[in-house]
């Protein structure tokens, strides 16, 4: 059995304790992990703190910096495959998508690496003549970066790069469902060079790890993904430290497809946007809004495509389906696709627990079109489960579309170029992907409105949250000052 160690302060250490890491598609034990309690998360804090506030960091110049996040960016990108299968072993994600996935984030790095000596400070014109004024930009401090299991690698580095680059030092805590592969990654930290306690790697469990993390009068940024009641205590948590918070977290994502469309292209860019990654995606298209004249052909054709998916062993290169991460999020899909059943709406494929070892659940299409109020349409389920609903006119798109209280993203496929600037418009969601779904790029900001979060990752808009301003006064004048009762 495999055993794993948290990155303090530039060592590897154990844990607190222990606890074991299933491998979902066996449903066994596969390795063991350390568990972070009060104490070594207090001292991360700490080694994050003190290596904010010493030279070892604040004194590299930016440049420096951006050496250092390429150097990690190539030592990524060479471990993608054992990453990809550690991944892939620990969450069930088919290895196609996690050794493509992997390889690309090394991108992100070297985007944000380009970007730690770009950012300028500015001169401010002010409407006093014997005053200079200008400001600086400066890293706000110790992030705490709190990640879930799904695209561990890919959420650490929308954190990890822009705050490392603006010069904050950084706690990363892995989810307690699967933190292999992030405890690895914590390896390439340490060859890379990074100084002492600039970056640190733990796990453990929410309700202490996470909640001493969050709410840590040193932290100075909360940066989480993840599901939208832990971003609520994770809210809570900050009261304790009024740190800034950002979150990136579910989403009830419109999938709309007007019968102008090309057809094949929405049937396979659906499969992607729900069946991708065995549904568990922020973004899954899991509201399929299609145009009620060719509904019927547009299900069929989608449930024969569906039908066709090769469903296996997740780390096989064949295999284009896997399981679920965990049982207990199984068992939450049965019951609210059981739920939707009972309220009126239509199986028209999957729909019950694959038999066998591990925790595999089928691709499920659930027609819930005379059934507004469907558990399937409302509730977040991250898992494989698409829930067809109709639109007679375009307003009735519009209206079914933003219905929800998420805005994570939504898709449109149509060939009516004015529409689909209309409907960009009239979507309340932070990203909007027109006959495409599922695209990414460290160039483009991503995150969401509503329940889905608010501030932005990626993108250069993504480095200055993690940088404040200093304004600084220079009086020029020769003068002494003579009256002190008169405002400057
Ligand atoms: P989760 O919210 O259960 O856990 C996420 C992280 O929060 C874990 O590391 C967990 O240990 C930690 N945590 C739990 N309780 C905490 C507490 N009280 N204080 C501090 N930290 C705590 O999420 P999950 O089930 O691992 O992931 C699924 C969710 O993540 C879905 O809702 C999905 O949509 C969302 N997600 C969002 C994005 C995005 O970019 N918007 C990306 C991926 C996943």
């Amino acid at each position: 059995m495999q055993k794993f160690q948290l990155y303090i302060d530039g060592q590897f250490e154990d844990g607190a304790a222990e606890f074991y890491s299933i491998n979902p598609a066996t449903g066994q034990a596969w390795a063991k992990m350390p568990e972070a309690r009060r104490e070594q998360v207090n001292r991360a804090v700490k080694a994050a703190h003190r290596a904010f506030s010493d030279a070892r960091w604040a004194g590299l110049t930016a440049s420096q910096r951006g050496k250092l996040l390429y150097k990690l960016a190539d030592l990524l990108e060479q471990a993608a495959p054992k990453l990809a299968e550690l991944e892939t072993t620990d969450t069930g994600k088919i290895i196609r998508e996690t050794s493509s996935q992997i390889a690309y984030v090394a991108e992100y790095y070297r985007y944000y690496a380009g970007l730690a000596d770009k950012l300028e400070g500015s001169y401010i014109p002010v409407d006093k003549p014997d005053m200079q004024t200008w400001l600086i930009r400066e890293p706000v401090g110790v992030i705490a970066a709190i990640v879930p299991w799904n695209s561990q690698l890919f959420l650490s580095a929308v954190k990890l790069g822009p705050a490392l680059a603006a010069g904050c030092t950084v706690v990363l805590k892995a989810s307690e469902e699967a933190p292999a592969p992030l405890l690895e990654f914590a390896k390439l930290i340490d060859q890379a060079g990074f100084p002492q306690g600039v970056v640190n790697v733990i796990t453990g469990f929410g309700a202490e790890c996470g909640a001493v993390l969050s709410g840590h009068p040193l932290v100075a940024h909360v940066a989480f993904t993840g599901g939208p009641e832990t971003a609520k205590h994770i809210v809570s948590n900050t009261a304790q430290n009024l740190a800034k918070v950002s979150l990136e977290l579910g989403g009830k994502s419109p999938f709309i497809v007007f019968a102008d469309a090309d057809l094949d292209s929405a049937v396979n860019a659906q499969v992607a946007a729900i069946f991708a990654a065995t549904g568990q995606s922020c973004v899954a298209g899991s509201r399929l809004l299609i145009d009620a004249s060719i509904k019927d052909e547009f299900v069929q054709r989608l449930a024969t495509r569906v039908q066709s998916i090769k469903i296996g062993l997740p780390n096989e290169m064949q295999t284009e389906y896997g399981p679920l991460c965990t049982l207990k999020q199984r068992d939450k899909i049965q019951q609210v696709v059981d739920q939707s059943v009972a309220q009126g709406a239509t199986l028209v494929t999957g729909g019950q627990v694959c038999e066998g070892a591990g925790y595999y659940y089928p691709p499920t299409i659930l027609d819930c079109s005379f059934v507004a109020d469907a558990a399937s349409l409302t509730t977040e389920l991250f898992g494989p489960v698409l829930s067809v609903d109709s639109f007679s006119s375009e307003q009735e798109a519009i209206q079914k579309a933003n219905s929800t209280p998420y805005g994570l993203a939504a898709g449109v496929f149509t060939t009516n170029l004015t529409r689909a600037h209309r409907m960009t418009k009239a979507i309340r969601s932070g990203i909007v992907w027109l006959n495409t779904y599922r695209a990414v790029s460290p160039l483009a900001p991503f995150g969401g409105y509503g329940l889905s979060g608010h501030g932005r990752e990626g993108g250069l808009s993504a480095v200055y949250d993690y940088t404040t301003t200093k304004t600084v006064w220079l009086r020029t004048s020769d003068e002494p000052i003579a009256d002190p009762f008169v405002m400057r």
